[in-house]
């Protein structure tokens, strides 16, 4: 069984016959429609299509809704693209019709961009691709100095070197969008370039509205939200996860930087129980390659002993031309990291307190767990998921099988480290039966064998909502 996640974009190479069920059971735990492209019935249509997939295939597959955002994007140029040569002036001007770009000068579509720029900023177009010092603003247009030049075509975004552009997030598209979410059950939000905890809860605000019950995915791409630990930390909080968006986070704060910040997110968001997906360029290379690149391979590895839940695949798998292939590779890749003993030792909040039940029956598993070698799995029966993710904080070899009637609960933990849902429906039976029962299910699976000890935790009452408190030592065989 694999424990790392992996998390993959749908597109246009996916939308070819068989290749949605081919990447699904090649492995994909949860699809990503990024609704920065296609039009909300591409959305609604994939959307219906993996659910129809899995349930025909037996598979847990959940979903991930990833809202545009308010990225600040230069217009579009008469030729589609022109050449920027070093040492050049060059206008990024709000007032410009966005059609009409040249070597000059181009519109861009956030208009209050003039306002928020400084002399001597460093302004980062594609990417980071090309580099611009800003040398004086007059009214609407912004005058540089092109610092590192190459083509620059359509609808390029910009970002400032150190961050701090202020276009406010959930856009009007991300409102209209966010119907589409609940619309469709997504299981998952990502809201992108939030900048303070106050932009998540309008987004929770905005689902609850809707009768939405998608968890929400802090995307962490702008430089303040990671300046430090206590503005980390508040991030991290209001949201049920956190996302490493490693493409526009890595133009603002430098590369270099951003090596050290993958792992503090990782370790944070953990430490808070929160999940957290790494994200772009893991395996870039394999937009027009058949096999990654060693760097690739170990850039996803080392994310997988970072103990990030899950890794992402964006044009690797949404525009690229071997979308199976890189689903296969990532996923050996990822068993080739948790091969690793240090994926499977914790000292995780060891010197803490705990406050809830739960949480203490959690605890008390994974550790028992991971020094008592007779223990061959973890089996948690659980209404919310609270549980699952809770133990899944924990580095360890075994597996945590999630056995819920509720299918929403199912379907989150898809993206949880080290956990395996199952639909399994409690309600009713006696407590002897759901021990029984729970076993059969895991046994007729392949999941669990004759003589097997095995961890399973409940609540005495079935059917609430953080009413785990009960850690039973079984032995498989011996239950009937
Ligand atoms: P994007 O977000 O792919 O929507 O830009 C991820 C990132 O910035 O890394
Ligand atoms: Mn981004």
């Amino acid at each position: 069984m694999r424990r790392t996640k992996i998390v993959a974009t749908l597109g246009p190479a996916t939308d070819k016959p068989g290749t949605l069920e081919a990447i699904l059971v090649a492995g994909v735990n949860v699809v990503r429609l990024n609704f920065s492209h296609g039009k909300a019935t591409d959305h609604v249509r994939r959307a219906e299509a993996v659910r129809e997939i899995s349930a025909k295939r037996g598979l847990n597959v959940a979903v991930l809704a990833d809202l545009q955002g308010p990225k600040i994007r230069v217009g579009r140029f008469k030729e589609g693209a022109v050449e920027l040569v070093d040492g050049r002036p060059f206008i990024l001007d709000a007032e410009q019709d966005k059609q009409s770009g040249d070597e000059h000068s181009v519109g861009i579509d956030y208009e209050k961009l003039p306002e928020d720029c400084r002399v001597g900023d460093i302004l980062l177009l594609d990417d980071g691709r090309i580099e611009l010092t800003v040398d004086r603003i007059e009214g609407a247009r912004i005058f540089t100095t092109v610092r590192l030049g190459g083509t620059l075509s359509n609808n390029k975004g910009i970002n400032r070197q150190g961050g701090g552009l202020s276009a406010p997030c959930l856009t009007d598209k991300d409102k209209e969008d966010i119907k589409t979410v609940a619309q469709i059950h997504a299981d998952f939000v990502a809201v992108s370039f939030p900048k303070t905890p106050e932009d998540l809860h309008q987004a929770r605000a905005l689902l609850k509205e809707l009768n939405s019950s998608a968890n929400i995915i802090a995307k962490l791409e702008r430089a303040e939200t990671v300046s430090n630990q206590e503005t980390l930390d508040a991030m991290i909080k209001a949201s049920d996860g956190v996302m490493v968006a490693r493409g526009d986070l890595g133009v603002e704060i430098g590369d270099a930087a951003l090596i050290g910040v993958q792992k503090m997110i990782i370790k944070r968001a953990r430490q808070l129980n929160r999940v957290v997906i790494v994200a772009t360029q893991m395996m870039e290379s394999m937009i027009h390659s058949p096999v990654p690149t060693r760097a690739e391979v170990f850039d996803v590895a080392n994310a997988v002993l970072d103990a990030t839940d899950a890794v992402m695949l964006s044009a690797e798998t949404a525009s690229g031309s071997n979308p199976i292939d890189v689903i296969q590779a990532m996923s050996r890749v990822c068993l080739g990291a948790e091969n690793l003993p240090i994926t499977r030792t914790s000292r995780h909040r060891m010197d803490e307190t705990f406050f809830h039940t739960d949480e203490a029956v959690a605890m008390a598993t994974m550790y028992t767990a991971n020094h008592f070698p007779q223990v061959k799995a973890i089996v948690c029966l659980t209404e919310s998921g609270n549980t699952p993710l809770l133990m899944s904080r924990i580095r360890s070899g075994l597996p945590i099988y999630a056995l819920s009637r509720n299918v929403a609960t199912q379907r989150r933990t898809a993206l949880y480290r080290g956990v395996e849902a199952h639909y399994f429906d409690y309600f009713m039976l006696a407590a002897d039966d759901i021990k029984r029962k729970a076993i059969q299910l895991l046994k007729s699976k392949g999941c669990l064998h004759d003589g097997d000890v095995i961890i399973m935790t409940k609540g005495s009452v079935m059917g609430l909502h953080g009413g785990t408190n009960a850690l039973l030592i079984l032995k498989v065989g011996d239950e009937v």
